[in-house]
């Protein structure tokens, strides 16, 4: 069949709920994907921030295979050897006493927001407690997870959505002060911003949040389900900032592809959580659990987060060198291989031309082009990209 065929039958099928590029991916290898008659793309987008590992990882993809043959599903009424790998590995790379394993971002945020809210129940039996989120910040499609997502285009016509959310201002801590009560049980925020438009946290704004969060024992939440797994430096975001949360949700990168998310706490907050209060049928079964396992393997035998330090500050200094020689160039921001670059114009059309130069490139926000590939990227790949791009714009 024919790319326009394969189109014609999903768009004629699914619910029209993405605005799709034409182009129907077959296969992928390394850093590159492949569409159905054999054109090659260059992959600065992952799926989204998910494929750290680049395409095809043999030992990752033996690890899944050999997981399929010996026992893909459970329930989490029992315990099974890939589980206790997975959630120790977490709890290390996290610096977190334990986690919860589910099947989506959207998911870890929903049991952070529970959790949060048991912890503040337990000290004072209210249930009028109160979350601060930011605008522009993004956690998810699921009513809960929306109702701390501060965009109104989202929101609107789902409401209404759970109570008791307020937002402030994403580096101003002013703002977040004033949405402060007595009733506020946590704050939660991604500390670099992605669907938003790329933006970091500055280190005073966190530094801030966690001295006001230890101050009146509200929990801090980071959402690293994007900008987590080494993609920006480190691990997670916040140990380049020295500001630890006390809740932490991750996914994306955390299966490499593998449906999986997490939500890690401290032990003095997960302890909140009881037998009965929280559950998933999939979450954390054997398949999920082999690939979270395996990812984290194949990153330290990679040593893929002093690989992303390296390979980051050569995009960095080449994206910086489009702001300078393009009028419509405005900005680059970022942390890692998590930039943006913000245009003056849509990005729709370049992002257009791009895939016709065999470049995938994803947008966040309608002006900024977001640049998330797998944490394996090369110099060369890099200078690739730019070439392409540099084409695209012109
Ligand atoms: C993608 C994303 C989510 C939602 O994750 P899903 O797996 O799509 O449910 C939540 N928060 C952030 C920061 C994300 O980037």
């Amino acid at each position: 069949m024919e790319q326009q065929e394969y189109i014609h039958i999903a768009e004629e099928n699914l619910i029209h709920t993405y605005n799709r590029y034409p182009v129907v991916f077959e296969k992928g290898d390394g850093v590159y994907l492949y569409d159905i008659n054999g054109k090659k793309y260059l992959d600065f987008g992952a799926g989204i921030a998910v494929f750290a590992l680049g395409y095809n990882n043999k030992e990752y993809n033996d690890a899944i295979k050999a997981q399929v043959d010996r026992l893909i599903h459970t329930s989490n009424l029992f315990y099974h050897a890939p589980l206790a790998e997975a959630a120790k590995k977490v709890v290390k790379a996290s610096c977190m006493d334990r986690v919860f394993f589910t099947n989506s971002g959207t998911e870890a945020i929903e049991g952070a927001i529970k959790l949060a809210r048991k912890y503040a129940y337990l000290k004072d039996n209210r249930t009028d407690h109160e979350i601060i989120a930011m605008h522009h910040s993004f956690h998810g499609r699921s009513l809960g997870a929306l109702s701390v997502t501060g965009n109104v285009k989202y929101q609107e016509a789902f409401r209404p959505l759970i109570g008791g959310v307020k937002f402030a201002e994403f580096n101003c801590l002013e703002s977040v002060l004033e949405q402060i009560t007595d009733r506020t049980c946590a704050i939660i925020l991604e500390p670099v911003q992605g669907e938003g438009g790329i933006y970091p946290a500055t280190a005073e704004f966190l530094e801030g949040l966690q001295s006001i969060c230890r101050e009146k024992d509200i929990l801090l939440i980071f959402d690293e389900i994007q900008c987590g797994m080494g993609r920006t430096g480190s691990m997670f975001a916040w140990q380049q900032y020295g500001v630890k949360p006390d809740i932490v949700t991750m996914a994306k990168a955390l299966g490499c592809g593998i449906p999986v998310g997490a939500f890690a706490a401290e032990e003095r907050v997960a302890k909140a959580f009881v037998p009965g209060d929280h559950g998933t049928t999939y979450g954390g079964n054997p398949l999920a659990c082999a690939a979270v396992s395996k990812v984290f393997d194949l990153f330290e035998k990679l040593d893929l987060v002093e690989h992303v330090k390296e390979v980051s500050a050569y995009l960095e200094a080449g994206l910086d060198t489009l702001v300078e020689k393009y009028d419509i160039v405005k900005e680059r921001r970022g942390k890692g291989l998590m930039q943006g670059l913000e245009l003056t114009i849509p990005v729709g059309e370049v992002i257009l031309r791009a895939l016709d130069l065999g470049l995938v490139l994803i947008s966040a926000g309608s002006q900024t082009i977001r640049f998330v590939p797998p944490l394996i990227i090369t110099k060369e790949q890099i200078d690739e990209m730019l070439e392409k791009l540099q084409k695209a714009i012109q």
